[in-house]
């Protein structure tokens, strides 16, 4: 189950409109291995009797799919509820909406708490288990941020109740609210931690109502999860997969998305690449059917190019996703042979998604692991409320600009051989963790470093952050063996324009050393802002106080970077981009024993012969290309422990997988 296409309710509800489709859909064969049909075109619930007749429809429907070769199952488009709209034909009842932390409510988003609401969910499944579908998507709905007009909910006096019950003292809204805001006390990261996990709770529940129902009417039923990243929700993927699961560990489906719907910026579909794989490294190898969610959501025909949606879509696999859920069919009747160039594009790189599924499987990434865990909603700064959507994730989004210079990154500690740990991160993690992290490979800004000096930690960075900067200071490089040829280049990332304080490093340790200093305008050394310090438990830490993760892109900071990440990890990271190019590559540990690197050339600019050095003891390397046959390519000895291949004809924006014998594992 590698492809599916999921079907607006408009393609099936009338025999005219599916056997237009099918007819369609046979231009292209094999293309999907599956339909799943959506009950619905609008986002929140829809009343009892309209489902239990579109259930009967579907009944009649999926057996049509399935002699024509598909999978065939349903995706219930709303449980919940995702947003006000089309609220006149929606579910009315007078059960509990969701309330936001400033006391307003979502009018199309029921609490899942309400039993009167819980009973129409469990009539909701036993009619749709009864249309026998071969698998049950439950939509993204299920979450608790974001129900507009509502940020973060849910404050009904039910949730505060149960709330004040699992912490042992009351809570209204409003003291709730004022309790969790402000400075994240050991008080305050606590009651956020309780909030967290009451979170998972509320959607655990919600799953094992729908488990139920579905089981008792249907045992085995397939039952799939469609996420975002959850860190309001708490991120329990593990234990939400088990409660889908039920106590007969029947299979579970999972569906990893997030917002890239146009692409006017391109990169947008990288940055949706490591959503998708963080959610899946959040995932237990048990769920083996990971589609990513593609989308030009409103279903706009030209918000996506064809070429876009299948690079996307090979992009989420190289991330971590098994598959790929297309969603891409316009509900309107009038433009299906539009459509048709997606089509065409998705069917011809079918091989490569079969070739991408059969090498990768759910083998974890290997690289720079931008560090994060299920409580990293706690650590969020917003000083006068903790609920507000604000900067909160930029912290954990930032070292991902890594990725851009040609390093790997990856999702999990697993497969971590350096970790990134940027601003509050360090928050939200036990201090043995930290330990353990500093034990290996760090890479640190000043901010992430002040927090580890509170915590008694930060001897192991062999530094302290010193004077700040606020203006017209630039970075440049020492004379060190990192920088190589690159000493006395400058990096000047413009102060008054782009805000951001500019750290010195005071040396507290012998043995540390610098690969850069500040300076003013008039070329004045204002003292050290990268350090490198191999400290006496093992640990190589470096710290970065000068626009760590922003602008990092001048080529002498790109060729730092990478020497950088080699050094860090002990000459373990299992590849680096040689080549002076925006390239993003991602290593894969291989299903098979073989391992994998699926590299995208990231710009515009072609690359006649690009070069990627490969941790590999030896051997020839094998290129599949998105289009195309596949090649062997020879390696040539490199930096020790790595293997030069030359790629030839890079295009730009295209991807390709490279597969070879990494001799040990790389950790
Ligand atoms: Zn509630």
């Amino acid at each position: 189950m590698i492809t599916a296409l999921r079907v607006p309710s408009a393609w099936w509800l009338e025999d005219d409109r599916l056997e237009r489709l099918f007819a369609w859909l046979a231009t292209a064969p094999r293309t999907f291995d599956e339909l799943a049909l959506f009950t619905s075109e609008t986002h929140p619930p829809l009343p009892l009797h309209l489902m239990v007749a579109r259930a009967e429809r579907l009944k009649a429907v999926l057996p049509q799919a399935r002699r024509l070769g598909y999978g065939a199952g349903i995706n219930l488009l709303a449980v919940i509820g995702h947003h006000a709209e089309n609220l006149p034909n929606s579910l009315d009842e007078p059960w509990q909406r969701l309330i936001g932390p400033d006391g307003d409510d979502s009018p199309g988003c029921y609490c899942p708490e309400d039993p009167g609401f819980q009973g129409y969910v469990r009539a909701v499944i036993t009619a749709l288990a009864q249309a026998a579908p071969d698998f049950l998507w439950i939509d993204d709905d299920v979450r608790l941020m974001g129900h507009g007009p509502v940020n973060a909910p849910c404050f009904c006096a039910r949730c505060l109740a149960r709330f004040a019950q699992e912490v042992g003292r009351p809570f209204t809204r409003e003291s709730l609210v004022a309790a969790t805001a402000g400075e994240a006390t050991p008080e305050r990261m606590s009651l956020r931690r309780a909030w967290l996990e009451h979170n998972r709770g509320v959607i655990a529940r919600l799953l094992a109502l729908i488990e139920e129902a579905a089981h008792a009417e249907r045992p085995g039923l397939m039952l799939g999860l469609m996420t975002g990243d959850r860190f309001y929700e708490g991120y329990a993927f593990a234990r939400w997969a088990a409660t889908l699961a039920g106590p007969n560990k029947t299979t579970v489906r999972w569906r990893p998305g997030a917002g890239f719907y146009s692409d006017e910026t391109l990169i947008g579909l990288v940055g949706k690449a490591h959503e998708v794989g963080r959610q899946a490294s959040a995932l237990p190898n048990a769920v083996t059917i990971i589609q990513s969610e593609l989308e030009n959501f409103p279903d706009h025909l030209l918000r996506k190019s064809a070429a876009t949606t299948v690079l996307e879509s090979a992009a989420h696999m190289a991330a971590g996703a098994t598959g790929v859920a297309f969603n891409f069919i316009s509900p309107d009747p009038s433009n299906l042979e539009e459509m048709r160039p997606i089509l065409a594009r998705a069917s011809a790189c079918r091989p490569f998604f079969e070739r991408l599924h059969a090498e990768l499987g759910r083998s974890p990434a290997l690289g720079v692991w931008p560090a994060w865990n299920g409580d990293l909603f706690a650590g969020n700064g917003e000083p006068d409320s903790w609920f507000r959507r604000g900067r909160r994730f930029d912290d954990l989004r930032a070292p991902y600009a890594l990725g851009e210079l040609g390093l790997p990154v990856c999702y999990d500690g697993s497969g971590a051989t350096v970790v990134a740990l940027a601003g509050e991160t360090p928050r939200v993690f036990a201090r043995e963790d930290l330990e353990a992290m500093l034990r290996g490979g760090v890479l640190l800004d000043a901010t992430a470093l002040q927090l580890l000096w509170d915590l008694g930690l930060g001897e192991a960075a062999g530094v302290r952050p010193g004077a700040s900067f606020a203006v017209d200071t630039l970075e440049v490089l020492d004379g060190h063996a990192l920088n190589g040829f690159d000493a006395g280049s400058e990096r000047d990332c413009r102060q008054s324009f782009w805000r951001q304080e500019a750290r010195v490093l005071e040396p507290c340790a012998p043995g540390v050393e610098m690969l850069s200093h500040l300076a003013d305008y008039n070329r004045n050394n204002v003292g050290p802002c990268l350090s490198i310090f191999e400290n006496p438990q093992g640990g190589r830490v470096a710290v970065a106080g000068y626009y760590p993760w922003t602008m990092i892109t001048t080529a002498a900071k790109v060729r730092q970077y990478r020497a950088l990440a080699r050094w860090l990890s002990r000459d373990r990271l299992p590849a680096v981009v040689e080549t002076l190019a925006k390239v993003v590559v991602w290593v894969r540990a291989g299903a098979h024993g073989r391992r994998a690197a699926i590299v995208l050339n990231a710009s515009l600019d072609p690359q006649p012969a690009l070069a990627v050095q490969l941790l590999m003891p030896q051997g020839r390397v094998e290129h599949v290309p998105m289009d195309g046959a596949a090649k062997w390519l020879d390696t040539e000895p490199a930096s020790p422990g790595y293997r030069r291949v030359i790629i030839p004809h890079v295009a730009p924006w295209s991807l390709h997988l490279l597969l070879y014998e990494a001799g040990a594992p790389a950790r």
